[in-house]
């Protein structure tokens, strides 16, 4: 064990009976002197941390506002082209689309429409006009 060492043992075995009041108060004002001042550095880091987040609050705020209209005007284009879609087919409803017009098979009665080359009820052939 080296001379270094060897002190460094003794000290730290003996350290609070080789000490004076006087520098226990001494040594105690230093730790307390460093123990304030790691909190103010943790508060500047709290409070820096703080700003951090405030402005990427707001960043986020006009980020999402984005977004939001965005998505809104989308969705506004959908409804509007389902309704459109809607309107095409209640059209399709109360006029009758000729291709969808169902019509009776002179043979069996069955509901036919003009795209069918057979009949579903008796497999007749259907002559398209
Ligand atoms: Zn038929």
């Amino acid at each position: 064990m080296s001379l270094f060492d060897s002190l460094k043992s003794k000290t730290s075995h003996g350290v609070s009976k080789a000490l004076s009041n006087t520098e226990k108060a001494l040594r105690k004002a230093e730790i307390n002197r460093q123990i304030a001042k790691s909190r103010d550095e943790l508060d500047a880091l709290c409070l820096q941390f703080g700003r951090i987040v405030h402005h990427a609050g707001v960043a986020a705020e006009a980020e999402v506002r984005s977004f939001l209209e965005s998505t809104h005007a989308i969705e506004v284009a959908i409804a509007e082209n389902l309704d459109k879609v809607k309107d095409l087919e209640e059209t399709n409803d109360r006029e009758g689309d000729e291709t969808f017009t169902k019509t009776l098979c002179a043979h069996c009665g069955a509901e036919i429409l003009p795209t069918q080359k057979f009949c579903g009820g008796c497999g007749v052939t259907l002559h398209s006009n």
